[in-house]
């Protein structure tokens, strides 16, 4: 069976140069995991190409060369600038993004946004027809895509069809604010196969399924839930997603980045490095953060010189009022916080606003005694998996938001936070930076286990795997993936 794999965005980053377009591979977990199986299954990937500037026959030769390259076929999906902004810094990151992270006051439910949906779903729906055969599997990727499922089989399409959301899947009182909630949970129910990153969100999906469509039939698995509704039947598992833990943790081995680890080491000498690394958003719960550091360091003076905290954050979508308000907020607070600590040779916050490479990221990693991860909600959360992954010297403590996708697996070897508790969060910071080497290593080894078996490639494996039972007809309860034990 080839794989039809349909994302928003396709792994292309396409620039123009003097000499006409060119395109690079974007990069990322899910792009290194899936890149050899669409190759050696002769797989496709469909996208759009990330600028509506790139039309017609250009577009078309710009990923035909893309995929001759990359070694499998790509098609891109042609969308004009307004439709991609209506629907995606409208429907996706004004509506879906903070309603399924719980922030229901950041949504704007323009009418406009739902109807641009539908028409970015047609033109997805153009380019699956022309390029899907009637054997091959359809994998579509997150919350953008939503509804794509019952646009195809509303076309006549007959494909198996399976989906996966990277995102949280809120509980009913937050998604009955949605206004078109029917539609989308009807959508959702098209796909035969449902991929979700926890059991709680399996458990929101059902609990919404109970409360707005009561004539869907409900059968729970030890693993995994089946819904059946007007003649179709739905799938529904628990597949955390993984990293490519042995990358990470090779490259952090290399000596580069050991080098770099070791010059940073001079530079923050005597002092114990906090490391926060996140993409500007309010879902990333930086303020809370640093007010919680703040709080740290006016309870505990103890800390006072002895630590810091290097907050890295990487600009995104700054173009959208909200987070040019928060990169506004977050520069505030780091300067109260500076302003009120800082000593000669010692200043406590360390604000790092860009994309730092992948090197100096490993080496962050590596060198941070604790990883602050403390989300206000996060569909996983990969920054915590990586941060364990090259903690290769195992000395490190994982601090960890319990509204973090991770928490579900990692929760019982990390400290666990309430992000919204700044008292808490405060408190857990002199607690992680206290732990002796002999109370670290046993945490960090328990953490690494889980992260290395539950990688990116065995997430990939237990997903296909589900799809392939459930498609042929028989699920059982073991193959659908993990049922969410805590780890260790
Ligand atoms: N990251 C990055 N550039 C940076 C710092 C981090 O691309 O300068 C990556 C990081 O390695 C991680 C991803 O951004 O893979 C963040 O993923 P996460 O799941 O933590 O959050 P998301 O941004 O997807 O909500």
């Amino acid at each position: 069976m080839r794989i039809v794999f349909v994302s928003n965005r396709l792994p292309i980053v396409a620039e123009r140069g003097d000499e006409g377009w060119t395109t690079h591979a974007s990069a990322g977990g899910l792009v290194t995991a899936l890149a050899p199986l669409l190759k050696r299954w002769g797989g496709m990937w469909i996208g759009w190409a990330g600028t509506a500037e790139l039309q017609g026959a250009e577009l078309a030769a710009a990923t035909r060369e893309f995929g001759e390259r990359v070694g499998y076929d790509v098609a891109a999906v042609p969308l004009s600038t307004e439709d991609y902004g209506f629907f995606y810094q409208g429907f996706c990151n004004e509506i879906i993004w903070p309603l399924f992270h719980d922030l229901q006051s950041f949504c704007n439910f323009v009418p406009e946004y739902w109807t641009s949906a539908h028409k970015v779903e047609e033109a997805f729906a153009d380019v699956v027809e022309r390029n899907v055969g009637p054997d091959d599997l359809l994998w579509i990727q997150d919350y953008h895509l939503m509804g794509l499922g019952q646009t195809l089989i509303r076309r006549g399409l007959r494909n198996k069809l399976a989906f996966f959301l990277h995102i949280p899947f809120p509980p009913p009182d937050i998604f009955c604010k949605l206004p078109w909630r029917l539609d989308v949970l009807k959508g959702l129910l098209h796909y035969q196969v449902i991929g979700l990153q926890t059991r709680h969100d399996l458990n929101n999906l059902s609990d919404c399924v109970h409360a707005l469509l009561p004539a869907a039939e409900r059968q729970e698995g030890a693993s995994e839930l089946r819904f059946e509704i007007e003649g179709r039947e739905s799938i529904a598992g628990v597949f955390p997603i993984g990293i490519d833990f042995d990358e990470f943790a090779g490259v952090a081995a290399t000596s580069a980045v050991e080098q770099q680890v070791a010059e940073m080491r001079q530079s923050y000498a005597g002092q114990q490095i906090i490391l926060g690394v996140d993409r500007l958003d309010y879902t990333k719960g930086i303020p809370y953060r640093l007010r919680s550091f703040g709080r740290a360091l006016e309870r505990y003076p103890e800390l006072h010189r002895k630590t810091t905290l290097v907050q890295i954050v990487v600009p995104s979508r700054e173009t959208v009022p909200e987070y040019q308000n928060l990169k506004g907020e977050i520069e505030r607070l780091v300067a109260q916080i500076n302003g009120k600590y800082t000593q000669p040779g010692w200043v406590p916050i360390h604000h790092v606003f860009r994309s730092v490479e992948r090197q100096e990221l490993l080496a962050w990693y590596r060198l941070a005694d604790v990883g602050l991860v403390t989300p206000l909600k996060d569909g996983m959360n990969l920054v915590a998996k990586e941060y364990c992954a090259c903690q290769i010297d195992m000395n490190g403590v994982l601090v960890l938001s319990e509204f973090a996708g991770a928490s579900e697996r990692l929760g019982s070897a990390a400290v666990l936070v309430n992000p919204y508790d700044i008292d808490c969060v405060a408190a857990a910071i002199p607690l992680a930076i206290i732990m002796t080497p002999e109370e670290r290593r046993p945490s960090m080894e328990k953490l690494r286990t889980v992260v290395r078996v539950e990688n990116v490639y065995w997430w990939l494996g237990q997903f296909l795997q589900a799809c392939g039972v459930a498609l042929n007809g028989k699920m059982s309860p073991t193959t659908a993936g993990p049922a969410g034990e805590p780890a260790g």
